[in-house]
């Protein structure tokens, strides 16, 4: 069977052109970029070239880009790195309740440590309030950590106001931008970040490479500790195979922000308008304005989430629900309960997430297939 795959807000998986340009790193030109021969030197200028792509994808200077593992790892270092950096300046941190847990779990584990974490509330749409962060802000106030765009729901936050509000009081600004790297447009010093992460495997390249960006001057500490590698900020020798496949990646990105944002957003809306049409009751969870491209998310009341994931799944569907069912137990999405749903309705949610190869026949075959299989679960 056909294999349909809507959950690209997971993964993604490696472009051609992205998987040719790392294959020579994993065999002839397997030199550590720390040596000083030739191959090594290679390596190297592969790094340098990698790192000037991804800085012109984000609009920063390339010596402001340091490569981590993962999208995760790049989190952990930016917040703990400036959270461990500002000490004695101040032990309090502004988050929000929708962050992924690379996040939330970061700021959990800097509250055990001493640290003071504000996690802001968001509105049913998922936008956190800015008077309310205004008013959370305090004289020790040292960063705010706030997602770029929901992996769930797709709400894009209002970046710019938010990093406006963090210079007016001299906080560092971070933001999670994992889901909005390569989906839309960003530029770091003209929306006024100091701090972002972004992941290769949500954007066309392979997992287990990461990066984030550091704007020159603000104090961090190291996370990882060996090496010099990355400026001595990041110890480990170079994934570089997984760095020039993120440089092509966000190279390719760049190129075609304009036209993929476009075909996304066609899937999308036509997605959203035929199932608001065809299926009776369904719910769209958060915002039409200020929405990832790719992203919709249903509740369908009465429906089953997981029931459903597994029937779309034996109709060769791939897509994601909004409860984390790991260890059987299922909990609720933390962002589907902050922006107000009711344990049933979080539990009868659908999360579609669409990307390059994707058609209007696929979603054609998706609404017919939700159709069929939510007839079937409500009997
Ligand atoms: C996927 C994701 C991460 C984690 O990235 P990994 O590379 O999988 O560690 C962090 N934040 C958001 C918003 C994500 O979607």
């Amino acid at each position: 069977m056909k294999v349909r795959y809507f959950d690209h807000a997971a993964t993604t998986k490696v472009k051609k052109e992205v998987l040719d340009e790392m294959l020579p790193y994993f065999s002839e030109k397997y030199g550590n970029p720390s040596s000083l021969y030739s191959i090594g030197r290679m390596s190297k200028k592969a790094i340098e070239e990698a790192r000037k792509k991804v800085s012109n994808l984000i609009g920063c200077q390339p010596n402001e880009i340091y490569f981590t593992g993962c999208g995760s790892e790049s989190d952990n270092t930016a917040i703990k790195g400036i959270a461990y950096a500002n000490y004695q300046k101040g032990r309090h941190i502004i988050t929000s309740q929708i962050e992924h847990p690379a996040v939330l779990h970061t700021c959990q584990s800097l509250e055990k440590q001493g640290f003071k974490v504000t996690y802001l509330k968001v509105d049913k749409q998922g936008f956190i309030s800015l008077e309310e962060l205004q008013n959370s802000i305090r004289n020790d106030t040292i960063l705010i950590s706030i997602m770029f765009a929901n992996n769930e729901i797709g709400t894009i936050q209002p970046i710019e106001m938010i990093a406006k509000i963090a210079r007016m009081h001299n906080i560092i600004f971070h933001t999670d931008a994992v889901q909005a790297c390569g989906n839309i447009p960003i530029n770091v010093k003209n929306m006024g970040i100091d701090s972002l992460s972004l992941s290769g495997h949500k954007l066309y390249a392979p997992k287990g490479i990461g990066a984030f960006y550091m704007k020159n001057g603000i104090p961090f500490e190291k996370f990882i500790d060996g090496g010099h590698q990355e400026k001595n900020k990041r110890a480990g020798t170079e994934n570089v195979a997984g760095i020039v496949g993120l440089g092509k990646a966000c190279e390719i990105a760049r190129i075609n922000l304009e036209s993929y944002m476009k075909h996304l957003q066609e899937l999308r809306d036509y997605f959203i308008k035929q199932v608001t049409e065809k299926i009776e009751g369904s719910l769209l969870n958060g915002t039409i304005e200020n929405r990832l491209p790719g992203n919709a998310n249903f509740s369908f009341p009465s429906v089953d989430g997981e029931a459903l994931l597994l029937n779309l799944d034996a109709k060769g569907i791939c897509a994601s629900a909004g409860s984390a069912c790991t260890s059987g137990s299922s909990k609720p999405s933390h962002v589907l309960t902050a922006i107000g749903l009711p344990s049933n309705l979080a539990h009868s949610s659908l999360r579609v997430t669409f990307g390059e190869d994707n058609t209007k026949e696929d979603v054609d075959y998706l609404v017919q297939s939700l159709l069929e299989v939510i007839e079937k679960l409500k009997k």
